[in-house]
């Protein structure tokens, strides 16, 4: 028999370590299906588009405000009031430009925002992320560090999409090497606390190589209807 929703969340939620998040990944989803995840125990809800995350947060009601909330996927520039309104974190800041337009928004909302780089790493098919160079990844970390709004709070990567999961593996090493150097400069401002690696195909890899962040939706939700990236 097919197993639910709840059922699924519930054991990979016993099957990793503590200390590892688990950021739903729940593009396409409905919101019964998003329901059914929060009351198993979902703590944080991942949203691809602004749109979408902002019509689920209403439908939610009280469960919205009872998880958090991550932007996952590439925030437009006139999308980021909007996103400001119902992110906690957007873990895909790729460029200075990005980082100073989302900044100067929050400024006008007075509110600090937690942010995460976005890695651009051995992932051919997106241009997102920032390329992985370690002259690029430590002046976006240290031109973040003085934005005031902004708090630098982790990593984030893709990886390659499919395929066997260990060749995901000398990716996640390079992106939890980059994690380690910036956390080493000590920058102010900036708490490196989380790593987000690894996905659907992907986690337990990503976990065994340093995540404490992994972004679900097939494995909790079954296949989506359609393949959006
Ligand atoms: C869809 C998505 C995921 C989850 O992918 P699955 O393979 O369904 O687990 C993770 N991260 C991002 C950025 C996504 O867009």
């Amino acid at each position: 028999m097919k197993s639910t929703i709840a059922e699924n969340y519930k054991r990979i939620r016993e099957e990793i370590p503590e200390d590892v998040s688990i950021v739903v990944a729940a593009k396409t989803r409905t919101k019964e299906e998003i329901i059914e995840v929060i009351d198993a125990g979902a703590e944080i809800i991942g949203e691809n588009y602004v749109q979408e995350a902002e019509k689920i947060y209403q439908l939610l009601g009280d469960r919205a405000k009872a998880v958090k909330w991550h932007m996952i996927g590439e925030l437009q520039k006139n999308k980021i009031n909007k996103a400001l309104r119902v992110f906690d974190v957007i873990e895909t800041v790729d460029s200075l430009k990005k980082a100073d337009d989302i900044n100067k928004r929050a400024e006008r909302q007075e509110r600090f925002v937690r942010v995460f780089i976005e890695i651009n790493i051995g992932s051919e098919f997106t241009k997102a992320g920032v390329r992985p160079e370690y002259e690029a990844v430590i002046e976006l970390a240290e031109h973040i560090s003085n934005l005031k709004y902004l708090k630098l709070n982790g990593l984030m990567t893709m990886g390659p999409r499919a395929g066997n999961p260990e060749e995901s593996r000398p990716y996640f090493k390079k992106t939890k090497e980059f994690f380690e150097k910036i956390r080493a400069l000590d920058l102010p401002n900036v708490e490196m606390d989380y790593l987000s690696m690894g996905m659907s195909n992907s986690y337990q890899v990503a976990i065994e190589e340093g995540a404490n962040m992994v972004r679900l939706g097939t494995v909790i939700f079954g296949e989506r209807a359609c393949s959006l990236t």
